[in-house]
């Protein structure tokens, strides 16, 4: 690529937004933020916070439901947006699933993170500022990765491996595997992103 055209397509980079619903700590989005802007090689930007749309609650189950919440972050995402990542306290759960820790259009611009069941206090343990942190950047890249079209990975180290309990989240990395980081460069060149050559780093294992 030309570094003319490299330049021009650089001054239109599209950006991943986080979007947060009310009461999230602001010091925790932008270690979220750092973390999809290094694992996901694009660009981020913010939005203010929104309040969570009343419509989304269900009573029964004292959750929010997931897909209200990605109707409304695709109709929030900006013009330069790339991807849309939503981010809340509350919990989160679907139709058929009790409860998720995110949710994602395959394929599609948004993505949402609950940090409810992340923290240690879900659990009645003593709160880790650390772990939270760790499995809020896993969770972020997880759903992320699944809006450029990544499906479950069968490497357990690998941030697109499924989690179902949160000890899961614990064992797997905040990396993607070189698969799945290979999947994911190819969806963003295809999208029309600048991705640099895979003159792949020296951390690359
Ligand atoms: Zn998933
Ligand atoms: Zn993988």
């Amino acid at each position: 690529m030309s570094a003319a055209l490299a330049g021009a397509r650089g001054a239109t980079m599209r950006r991943i937004y986080l979007a947060p619903f009310q009461g999230v700590d602001r010091m925790v989005l932008d270690v979220i933020e750092r973390c999809v802007q290094q694992g996901l090689g694009t660009p981020t930007g913010r939005l203010g916070e929104s309040a969570l749309p009343p419509g989304a609650f269900v009573a029964a189950r004292h959750q929010h439901d997931s897909a209200t919440l990605l109707r409304l972050l695709v109709e929030r995402a900006p013009a330069d947006a790339l991807k849309i990542l939503g981010v809340t306290e509350e919990d989160l759960g679907t139709p058929v699933l009790s409860f998720v820790f995110g949710q994602a259009q395959l394929d599609g611009p948004a993505a949402v993170i609950s940090l409810a069941r992340l923290r240690q206090e879900f659990q009645h343990l003593p709160p880790s500022l650390d772990l939270l942190l760790t499995r809020a950047c896993k969770e972020a890249r997880h759903e992320l990765g699944h809006t450029f079209g990544l499906v479950h990975c069968g490497d357990l180290a690998c941030a697109m491996s499924l989690s179902t309990t949160v000890r899961d989240v614990d064992l797997k990395d905040v990396a993607f595997c070189p698969a799945c980081r290979e999947q994911l460069d190819g969806a963003k060149r295809a999208a029309g992103e600048d991705v640099p050559d895979p003159a792949k780093p020296m951390e690359q294992r």
